[in-house]
């Protein structure tokens, strides 16, 4: 089925109507009164952009959202408080704390703040455990969540397949690494200390990238039967752009996620997904 797009607008019409459909089931599914609690510390452009897109999605499908925006010079005791108040809170069915957040609060106290049953982007040690082991019915981070979503809608299954991780982050990398190990593909990670990447790139077939880097490699790497997942996100002379050029490369590989219009929404549709996860078990 994806050897059947011949345009980039094809790509993103094909997928824009694919995720409306996920929408239309999943707003099914939002049970009344849900309301999540999303924490943003500090003056971040980009995070700004992220929340603006959660809110806004989520108040399309009557979830209420409520954003503590924190100034950067807040205290981890008192980015703590807010969130053991969320914890308590039992209107509120989920949390989210943005990442990056300011160096010099205590990142991993914040996190694992989180009630676990409330944790909407599996930012505590407990959740991320639960991958790990391959607990039954373990939550995935937004945007892991999303990949194996947009996987299942271009009907690519993992097992067995080489896919190569570009990226160790705690949100991207890492619980991806985990999630396809649980999901019986061969795995090769990369990060910014290997020095063999393009050795990596011939041997996938799957490359799943999360850098926020722009990669220059010459076609010659890459070959007809490999997918390309990009996830990265970067601004440049005021346009969007992915770690991969896809019109560079979107006639050399078998198929490639535009930026924008790839990842980036599948990530709110994990959001949505495990808002609806979360208030269930409750
Ligand atoms: P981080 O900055 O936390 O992590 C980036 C990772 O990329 C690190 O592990 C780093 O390695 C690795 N890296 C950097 N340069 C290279 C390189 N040259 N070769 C190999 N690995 C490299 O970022 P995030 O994971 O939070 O986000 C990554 C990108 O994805 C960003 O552009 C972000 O905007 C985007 N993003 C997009 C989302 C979406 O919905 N589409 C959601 C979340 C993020 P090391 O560990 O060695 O430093």
């Amino acid at each position: 089925m994806i050897s059947n797009f011949n345009s980039k607008e094809q790509v993103v019409t094909y997928l824009k109507n694919i995720r409306t459909k996920h929408l239309e089931d999943l707003k099914k599914k939002v049970i009344k009164d849900t309301k999540i609690l999303i924490i943003n510390i500090g003056s971040n452009d980009a995070s700004r952009i992220y929340i603006n897109q959660k809110v806004k999605l989520c108040e399309a499908l009557g979830i209420e959202v409520i954003v503590g925006n924190l100034e950067a010079k807040v205290t981890t005791d008192d980015v703590i408080k807010i969130i053991e108040n969320g914890n308590q809170d039992p209107l509120i069915s989920g949390i989210f704390v943005q990442i990056p957040i300011p160096k010099h609060l205590d990142k991993e106290r914040i996190l694992n703040a989180i009630s676990p049953e409330k944790d909407l982007d599996v930012l505590t040690n407990v959740n991320m455990g639960k991958i790990i082991n391959n607990e039954e019915n373990h939550l995935l981070p937004c945007t892991v969540f999303g990949i194996f979503l947009l996987l299942e809608d271009l009907n690519i299954n993992v097992e067995s397949k080489t896919v190569l991780v570009i990226g160790r982050s705690q949100i991207v990398g890492r619980p991806l690494i985990m999630e396809l190990i649980n999901r019986h593909a061969t795995v090769l990670c990369a990060n910014s200390y290997t020095t063999n990447l393009e050795q990596l790139i011939t041997e996938a077939d799957i490359i799943i990238s999360a850098t926020g880097q722009s990669f220059q490699f010459k076609k010659d790497i890459f070959n007809q039967n490999q997918i390309i997942l990009d996830v990265g996100i970067q601004r440049m002379d005021k346009k969007v752009i992915g770690d991969f050029d896809y019109n560079y490369l979107c006639d050399t590989v078998k198929f490639i996620t535009p930026v924008p219009g790839g990842i980036g929404p599948y990530t709110i549709l994990g959001l949505i997904n495990n808002i609806i996860s979360l208030k269930g078990v409750k």
